[in-house]
């Protein structure tokens, strides 16, 4: 175990505390925090992110699951500047912060949970400004790829359809305390502006492109899909569709998960849903 500053650094948080100047500022340069937005940070830690966000806001959310953590967060900061959420980030509602100004969420993420929590957040796609994220550099490329490159998932489908993503940069592992084993890179995600309706929704007359009618349809067939990412369409969606349905789409039957961009797959789901 790595003690941090004092406080001994847990691999069941994914505690890899930031250490370096420069990257701390670069990351503090791309959210540009205002002093009217609402801003919250996931996992604070040892406040790398923490202090220099609070030099520019007169407060913060901070959403932190470790106790001891939370301890010194309490010593360190007044309530009035810092607002501690102490919980789970997979369980919280980043959606009862949402006020009149911009909400961003911010966070270098606990690397073990990162799937888990960033299906979580795509659900507050519709009330954030955007969000900064540092994370293993090849989760980030997994988010970024596009259709027929070898990290395109159900991840890159499912936050592509809710965001445009940007990888900013690389940060190697010495810029961590204790280091990971690999690289890790920020990434930037701001929300596409469609309006998100449930299935049977008539307030909109007229569907936009590239938009799920029934979203839990859509989530359900991007998972079936890639539950068998090198197998043939025709046979891993056999009991969703048919053939003439994945050619309506404009979906070959014999392509496979990985082939198939973001579009295609809502082309798909939205025509199931009628
Ligand atoms: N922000 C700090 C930094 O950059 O040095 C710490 C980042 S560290 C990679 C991840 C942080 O997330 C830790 O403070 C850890 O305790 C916290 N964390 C881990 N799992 C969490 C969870 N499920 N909910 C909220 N915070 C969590």
């Amino acid at each position: 175990m790595k003690s941090v500053d004092g406080h001994t650094a847990r691999k069941r948080f994914g505690q890899n505390f930031l250490v370096s100047p420069g990257v701390i500022k670069k990351i503090i340069d791309a959210v540009a925090a205002r002093p009217d937005d609402t801003v919250v940070e996931i996992g604070p830690g040892l406040g790398a992110l923490t202090d220099p966000l609070l030099e520019r806001l007169p407060h913060l959310h901070v959403v932190e699951i470790d106790r001891d953590l939370i301890a010194r967060l309490h010593q360190r900061h007044a309530p009035e500047h810092l607002t501690i959420h102490a919980g789970d980030a997979l369980a919280f509602d980043f959606g009862s912060l949402k006020g009149a100004g911009r909400l961003k969420i911010v966070g270098n993420l606990p690397y073990n949970i990162s799937s888990p929590l960033l299906f979580h957040l795509a659900a507050y796609a519709d009330k954030v400004c955007d969000m900064h994220f540092m994370l293993q550099k090849e989760v980030v490329d997994r988010m970024v790829a596009c259709a027929g490159e070898s990290d395109y998932g159900r991840l890159s489908v499912m936050l592509q359809y809710r965001f445009h993503m940007e990888r900013l940069f690389i940060v190697p592992p010495g810029s961590f305390n204790p280091p990971p084993k690999v690289d890790s890179a920020v990434v930037r995600l701001i929300p596409i502006d469609i309006p998100q309706v449930g299935a049977g929704d008539t307030a909109i007359k007229a569907i936009p492109e590239g938009m799920a009618t029934d979203y839990a349809l859509f989530a359900k067939l991007v998972a079936r899909a890639f539950s068998q990412r090198r197998k043939m369409l025709r046979n891993t969606l056999r009991e969703l569709c048919s053939e003439d349905q994945l050619l309506a789409a404009g979906i070959a039957p014999t392509s496979r998960a990985e082939d198939v961009p973001v579009a295609a797959y809502v082309r798909l789901a939205n025509a199931l849903a009628v």
